[in-house]
């Protein structure tokens, strides 16, 4: 991507994107036209090989942030990190430059999803000119995000990485290794981080009635 030149969009997909997406024809529009869908979720995976269409396996979002991390510093690619708390972003950012040496990390900003702050965001990235810019507003926001302010960024590569600076910032917990390893992240992280029960609750029952509603 970022040798082909043009500016992209990668969304880290999760069974509730599937389930915003069906109510918000936007953003259902944002990821069929995104550059690149990570299935991001056992959910996923799961319903994929339902429907007889397998994929090859699971790509977190800390893990593709990672692995961008990496190849930023390995080619000199310019990071800017966008959104989550004030000062998560700065947080996340020391940890990715403790692991990755030579990182070149050109801007940490909460800022808002909010379109009216937009022009100001838009004027600071530019400045910084990244070459690959993660933003973390949650789901659909920092895709809806990213989609709108694309065409004016130009960045080669743009994420919507939801909590991901939370996790690098060490806010959130990580699931131990075998509970990830058997994708049950979201349990974890519902018994963690109880307030979001309602989100999952209400998540699971609609995205299996979805995928099984597509099966017939
Ligand atoms: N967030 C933000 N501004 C907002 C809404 C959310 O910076 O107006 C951040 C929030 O602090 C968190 C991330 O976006 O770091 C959302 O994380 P979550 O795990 O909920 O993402 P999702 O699962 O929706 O992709």
């Amino acid at each position: 991507m970022l040798e082909s030149g043009g500016a992209h969009q990668i969304c880290t997909v999760n069974p509730e994107f599937i389930n915003e997406a069906a109510r918000n024809p936007c953003f259902a529009e944002v990821l069929a036209q995104a550059d690149l869908c990570t299935p991001d979720g056992i959910g996923v995976l799961l319903a994929a090989r339902y429907l007889g269409t397998p994929l090859r396996g699971r790509v977190t979002g800390v893990r593709l942030t990672h692995r961008l991390a990496q190849l930023a510093a390995e080619r000199g690619y310019r990071l800017f990190l966008l959104g989550a708390a004030p000062g998560v972003a700065e947080e996340a950012a020391a940890v990715l430059r403790a692991t990755y040496a030579g990182l070149t990390i050109v801007g940490c900003v909460a800022g808002s999803p909010a379109p009216r702050h937009e022009p100001f965001l838009q004027q600071v990235i530019r400045s910084a000119r990244p070459d690959i810019l993660l933003v973390a507003y949650g789901h659909p926001k920092q895709d809806l995000w990213v989609a709108r302010n694309q065409p004016i960024l130009q960045v080669p590569v743009a994420v919507g990485v939801g909590g991901v600076f939370d996790y690098l910032a060490g806010r959130v917990p990580f699931a131990p290794a075998w509970i990830r390893q058997i994708g049950l992240e979201w349990l974890y992280r519902l018994v963690s981080q109880p307030r979001r029960w309602r989100r999952i609750v209400d998540a699971v029952p609609y995205f299996c009635w979805r995928v099984v509603s597509t099966a017939y």
